[in-house]
């Protein structure tokens, strides 16, 4: 049964989608529907299914993905992002593979929605 989820299909270029900056361990991407002007995902190349189902073993790859982000940030002149990480169905999780969104380019409310 198929049971990878669209980050695996995409990193293994299965599927398109447009690939903004590559690391090691990791794929920058643009958000297929975008919330802000600027919004891509960091996704990493081994899938971890949530945030919270992160293990010490994968320290090194969520810093990696969170260096990836801000690494994105610099290189496109971007200083005011705002990262987020869904976790679970109420806070607005749909792919139960780990990314981190990087959404900049307009001003930001807070409390979030
Ligand atoms: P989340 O709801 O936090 O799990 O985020 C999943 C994100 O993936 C959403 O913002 C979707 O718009 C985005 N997405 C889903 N499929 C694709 C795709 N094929 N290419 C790019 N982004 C996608």
């Amino acid at each position: 049964m198929e049971n990878r989820t669209i980050f695996e299909k995409i990193v293994a270029r299965e599927v398109p989608a447009e690939i903004l900056m590559e690391t090691d361990d990791t794929i920058v991407i643009k958000d297929i529907n975008p919330q802000a002007p600027v919004h891509v995902l960091i996704i990493p190349k081994r899938k971890i299914e949530h945030i919270s189902s992160m293990g010490k073993e994968d320290g090194e790859i969520v810093a990696n993905l969170l260096l990836a982000a801000t690494t994105f940030a610099k290189k496109n002149g971007i200083s005011s992002y705002r990262l987020v990480v869904n976790n679970g169905a109420l806070a607005g999780e749909t792919v139960h593979h780990l990314h981190i969104h990087l959404l900049a380019g307009r001003e930001m409310g807070w409390p979030p929605g």
